[in-house]
């Protein structure tokens, strides 16, 4: 029997021959960087996309992360979640900034609002929640708060990608909202990222700080940071564009099959839709009850890669656990409990848009007894 590898994500790429059409017009132009034309399309495109007034292209997804808290003149403690990838927190330290850890919603995996007001000091200046696995937080609860305290609000979205709710982007939240266009993510530029802001002054602000903070030939008005998109990616972006929502319905199409299959699977806990949400299926995580399913989550995962199956324990350890960050009062695991149980069960089933019906079956084989 076949037993290929079957990874967690595969990344969409653009029609070749396009791809090498486009590569042909840069090479013509000679134009491969600095906001040329391609570059300037791909933001429209993707504003537009995402129903969103105004983006602004990086070369990844941390560097956005970065450059909003610097834009924001944000200092001192930031609220943020430590169930994420490290870039979040990573992010707060270039800065400077203290990171200080709230436990998540046990049903969500999001920053549970009802718990950062306790977490709230006189050094605080922000929170930073994260839409893990795409799922939106509940940015109302969390707007409430920042208004009540005078925070800024910094959404991770690099989960995020064109998921909306009631019709409405989540990537308006807040102040200021980041994407990640790495390879593993549900669309791609390669490597590269956005930010997404509400106001033209905030993006001229950014395209200047993402350029070494010039203005002009002469002028440097601040320590900006060099995160431009260059000619190719973003050629590469705008074709991928136009193949995303297929992508998007093809791993929908992925999720509904897993979730009738794991339904009735003792021990076995998944996400289902959310009410007036589109989603846009970026992750599959399962959480592992090793009591009712008989099997530790480690286990099931050892199990799944003997079989040539890789799952991803996304996210397991919690940032809090790294060395970086576990000295910190908040870290301490007392502090985060949901967090900790969440870590300590999931696995990321294989969720992309080229898995075969075959695939889908060998993955459940291993998962369903
Ligand atoms: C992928 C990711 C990032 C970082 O994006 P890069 O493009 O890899 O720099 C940041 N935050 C979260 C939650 C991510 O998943």
């Amino acid at each position: 029997m076949d037993n290929n590898l079957i990874t967690v994500t595969s990344p969409l790429l653009p029609p070749l021959e396009e791809f090498n059409e486009m590569i042909k017009e840069i090479y013509e132009s000679k134009w491969i960087t600095n906001n040329g034309q391609f570059h300037k399309r791909l933001e429209k495109a993707l504003a537009e996309y995402l129903k969103v007034p105004f983006v602004s292209l990086f070369t990844n997804g941390t560097l956005p992360l970065i450059t909003a808290l610097q834009a924001l003149r944000i200092t001192g403690e930031v609220i943020t979640t430590p169930y994420s990838f490290v870039a979040t927190t990573h992010s707060l330290w270039w800065n400077g900034i203290k990171p200080v850890f709230v436990d998540i919603d046990p049903f969500t995996g999001n920053i549970a609002p009802d718990k950062i007001e306790a977490a709230i000091t006189s050094r605080t200046t922000g929170i930073m929640p994260v839409h893990v696995y795409g799922k939106p937080c509940d940015t109302k609860g969390i707007q409430e708060i920042a208004d009540r305290y005078g925070l800024k609000v910094i959404y991770d979205a690099a989960h995020a990608f064109g998921v909306e709710v009631n019709g409405k982007s989540i990537l308006n939240a807040g102040d200021i909202s980041t994407l990640s266009f790495h390879a593993t993510k549900v669309y791609n530029t390669i490597e590269g990222g956005a930010m997404v802001m509400h106001d033209e002054q905030t993006k001229q602000r950014i395209d200047q700080l993402k350029n070494f903070g010039f203005v002009g030939e002469t002028s440097v008005i601040a320590p900006g940071i060099n995160s431009k998109m260059d000619e190719m990616r973003a050629a590469y972006g705008l074709l991928n564009l136009k193949q995303v929502d297929e992508a998007i319905e093809a791993r929908h199409q992925v999720a509904v099959k897993y979730r009738n299959a794991l339904r009735s699977v003792e021990g076995i806990s998944f996400f289902d839709d959310m009410p007036g949400v589109k989603h846009n299926y970026s992750y599959f995580p399962i959480f592992v009850d090793s009591e009712k399913y008989g099997m530790k989550r480690d286990e099931l995962y050892e199990k799944m890669k003997s079989e040539n199956v890789l799952g991803r324990r996304y996210f397991y350890p919690l940032i809090s656990e790294f060395s970086t960050y576990r000295g910190l009062e908040s870290a301490s695991p007392a502090n985060l409990p949901n967090a900790h149980k969440m870590a300590n069960s999931v696995i990321c089933l294989p969720m992309h848009h080229a898995l075969s019906d075959e695939d889908i079956e060998r993955v459940l084989r291993c998962v369903v007894k």
